[in-house]
């Protein structure tokens, strides 16, 4: 019987990811809990709780519990952290588990303790936090030890977190909340703005996958919406092209972008010419967004490396960071 005694826990603003050492990622589900209001009680978690948003009834409300990257809801958390302790360890589990759980780059040392709080509530015997960036880098197969400049821009649902690692250590890091989340938004705006048609997040965000881009393309991909018309009421159906979608986000890209300017205008000489040999490495779900690597590139004449799976990129990192404890305790931020 193999026993689980070590879990890395990828606790994202749109997905929370489980990776055992030997195993890999066991778990990845969207980080959702849907409570009822009126018993004051968790429903459901994960997939099933998504399925409810923007379905359920007046009483039952599905939250995200680690909003725009910060922990928005301590109780909801630590239900979350359980539910994903629970699930991975099922009930043969004698252990209780070490775990790591990545932290955006910018959490306060407070909501870091909460963190970890809500760990050993939960269930675990020792939790670590460390910071999103340190982690994406070990997924992406950066040797983060060498006395070396590299830069990690991790772009997921909530928060875009760069950062600047030499030696295992942050040298600096910058977390903005501009990301998946707002893109879809801002897509669902245009769409109403230019078409009258009211559309959902979840079709916002479909959209985004299957046509979107962040440069504008010669050759367009197009999707049929379903919304809502604003002016009758009435369900519709609307044609919307990839370069309609390139305007719709293209002042929070520019915000992304911006972000990424300054953390490179901030970061010492010696390491600039690191990462200029290097090149930027980009994680996180919204990084698979079409030609946002080469829109990057040529605002900064970095080149831009896309991690492998780079939706799965912290979670693996967590599970390396594990299983080499010793190694790269130097880098793990804190225990309680
Ligand atoms: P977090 O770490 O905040 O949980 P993730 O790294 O899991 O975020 O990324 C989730 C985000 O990635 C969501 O906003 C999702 O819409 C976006 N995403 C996932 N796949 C794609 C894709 N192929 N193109 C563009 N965006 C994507
Ligand atoms: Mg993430």
């Amino acid at each position: 019987m193999f026993f689980i005694r070590k879990l890395g826990i990828d606790l994202g603003t749109a997905n929370v990811l489980v990776s055992v050492p030997k195993k890999g990622i066991v778990l990845n589900e969207p980080s959702v809990v849907a409570v009822s209001i009126t018993q004051n009680k968790i429903l459901a978690v994960g997939l099933e709780a998504k399925a409810m948003i923007g379905r359920t009834p007046e009483n039952i409300v599905a939250y995200r519990p680690i909003r725009d990257g910060v922990i928005a809801d301590y109780r909801i958390t630590e239900a979350l952290l359980r539910y994903l302790i629970n699930k991975t360890l099922g009930t043969a589990n004698i252990f209780k588990p070490e775990v790591i759980i990545s932290v955006p780059a910018g959490i306060t040392s407070t909501e870091k303790r909460s963190v970890i709080e809500a760990a050993y509530k939960a269930g675990a015997k020792s939790a670590f936090v460390v910071k999103e960036p340190i982690l994406a880098a070990i997924g992406a197969g950066i040797p983060i030890y060498e006395p070396v400049g590299r830069m990690i821009v991790d772009i997921g649902g909530g928060t875009t977190d760069i950062a600047v690692i030499s030696l295992g250590g942050v040298v600096l890091s910058v977390s903005a909340k501009v990301a998946g989340n707002k893109i879809d938004q801002a897509i669902s705006d245009y769409i109403k703005r230019n078409f009258n048609l009211a559309i959902g997040d979840r079709t916002a965000e479909e959209i985004k996958i299957n046509i979107g881009s962040a440069i504008t393309v010669s050759e367009e991909l197009t999707q049929e919406i379903k919304g809502r018309d604003i002016l009758t009421g009435l369900p519709r159906v609307q044609e919307i092209r990839t370069n309609e979608i390139v305007k719709a986000i293209n002042s929070e890209l520019k915000e992304i972008i911006k972000t990424i300017k300054g953390v490179l205008r901030d970061t010492p000489p010696e390491l600039i010419s690191d990462i200029i040999d290097g090149g930027i490495t980009m994680s996180g779900g919204t990084s698979l967004l079409r030609n946002l690597d080469e829109m990057i590139f040529r605002a900064t004449g970095v080149k831009v490396n896309l991690a492998d799976e780079p939706l799965l990129c912290v979670a693996k990192g967590a599970g390396i960071a594990l299983e080499h404890l010793d190694i790269y305790k130097k880098s793990i931020v804190s225990k309680r």
